[in-house]
């Protein structure tokens, strides 16, 4: 594939910014990823804003508006197309490079989820670290490495991802997806407050409720909830909703043909593909 790094077109194996830049020695860095849906970057804006707010966070200047940017993105996509079998995962970088920042817009195919992440579900556990308070880390300052923190690799295992507690005790969010719990038929998942990323994804399965009239609750969610839910689901760009069915050794879900997790993935792509702020603003 081809890749925009520190202004320029190149393939994977040349790299065009050096080590000593303190985007890579110190990780002065942000980053987001935006997904395509038939060819088109998803919620391009919403992205941008959130990338702009992270950068913000670190002090970094974004060297395009979000129009420029999204022409980069629509030359690579078009620059990668021989490359594609599906949709494409594009990983916008924004890099320290003392005085100014430096852009690295990393394609990559965006393989279909299997179908046994939506029919039977995945495994989640808890991490065993806290989400470091808001006073610490703004928790809307998205940074690579951030997930380490919470999840290192060995003790991610089998799973699928982690879910963090806040300070409090109370659920947060995964190492890479928000989280939310179905109870008494309504739909809940943590409020802003608990210390999560607003997730585009989230925002969009809270309007796709709104949409099907289900009330959904953002609140603080003590973590004894999750093993009292009748469902649990956590969502992110990639794959959109996925379908818990283990938690740590409890099993909450045998099978996905029914039910609100299965109502919502039903109509996530018909809602995400219709709502018009995925698809403006440029
Ligand atoms: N929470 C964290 C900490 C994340 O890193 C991510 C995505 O990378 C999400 C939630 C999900 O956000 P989105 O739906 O925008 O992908």
């Amino acid at each position: 594939m081809l890749n925009y790094i520190a202004d320029q077109w190149c393939d994977e194996q040349s790299s065009l910014v050096s080590v000593l830049c303190p985007g890579v020695m110190n990780s002065e860095s942000v980053y987001e990823v935006v997904r395509t849906y038939n060819g088109l970057p998803f919620a391009f804006r919403k992205h941008f804003e959130r990338l702009k707010q992270s950068a913000a966070l670190m002090g970094l200047e974004v060297p395009f508006t979000c129009k420029e940017l999204n022409s980069i993105i629509m030359e690579g996509l078009e620059k990668n197309k021989g490359f594609q079998t599906q949709d494409f995962r594009i990983r916008i970088s924004l890099m320290s490079d003392g005085a100014r920042s430096r852009p690295a817009i990393i394609f990559s195919d965006l393989p279909s989820p299997s179908k046994d992440i939506y029919e039977l579900g995945v495994k989640i556990s808890i991490s065993p670290f806290l989400k470091p308070s808001a006073d610490i880390v703004n928790p809307q300052l998205k940074m690579p490495g951030s997930s380490w923190i919470v999840r290192t690799r060995k003790a991610l295992g089998d799973n699928y991802d982690m879910l963090i507690l806040n300070e409090k005790g109370n659920v947060c969010e995964g190492s890479f997806s928000n989280v939310f719990l179905v109870k008494d038929g309504s739909v809940v998942t943590p409020d802003i407050r608990s210390g999560v990323l607003p997730g585009i994804t989230r925002d969009n399965v809270i309007g796709l409720c709104e949409s099907l009239e289900i009330s959904v609750e953002k609140r603080p969610v003590p973590a004894w909830e999750l093993f009292c839910a009748e469902e649990i689901f956590i969502t992110h760009t990639s794959v959109g909703i996925v379908p818990v069915r283990r938690l740590e050794d409890k099993v909450l879900i045998e099978d996905f043909t029914d039910g609100m997790t299965r109502l919502l993935l039903d109509n996530f792509e018909g809602y995400i593909m219709t709502e018009d702020s995925n698809w403006s603003g440029l």
